[in-house]
């Protein structure tokens, strides 16, 4: 088995790699392999890679989480360790959490991150979608008081 990580490795951010990490394996549904949300492809080993490495399609080749494109997303959105995957697709910002961690993104870091997040995001001319199981939410940017006024 080649470790899915080799071919991330190339353009991940410094000090950022996939190895260890299949989140991209798992939390998003992917049509082309019909694969459902929240469950691992069929050739995926959990925490391992891809089994099918040499034979994966385009769409895993050219996919890159945020969190190893940019190291501005801090290390705690690890996606392996979080149980949150983000990426963006034209001008959304997508947010994956797997469902057995359900409450992570409500507690902090993560939720001010998210408000952050989404306030650059809004800034951009875009917005953040967030999807855990069946729950699906536009997180909306925290305006303070001072600039209401
Ligand atoms: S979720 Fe991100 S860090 Fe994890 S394997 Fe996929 S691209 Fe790499
Ligand atoms: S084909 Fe390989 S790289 Fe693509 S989702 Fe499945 S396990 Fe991951």
């Amino acid at each position: 088995m080649t470790p899915h990580s080799l071919s991330h490795d190339v353009s991940g951010s410094p000090g950022r790699s996939c190895a260890g990490c299949t989140a991209c394996c798992v939390l998003p549904e992917i049509g082309a392999l019909q694969k459902p949300a929240d469950l691992p492809c069929p050739h995926c080993s959990v925490g391992q890679g891809c089994r099918a490495y040499d034979l994966r399609p385009q769409l895993c080749r050219d996919f890159l989480c945020l969190w190893v494109t940019d190291d501005a997303l801090g290390a705690h959105w690890q996606p392996s360790q979080t149980g949150m995957l983000v990426y963006r697709q034209g001008a959304q910002l997508t947010v994956l959490v797997d469902p057995s961690r359900h409450g992570i993104w409500r507690s902090e870091p993560h939720a001010a991150d998210l408000l952050q997040m989404a306030q650059k995001t809004e800034a951009e001319g875009g917005y953040l979608i967030l999807f855990c199981g069946e729950t699906v939410e536009r997180i909306r940017p925290f305006i303070s008081t001072a600039a209401q006024t």
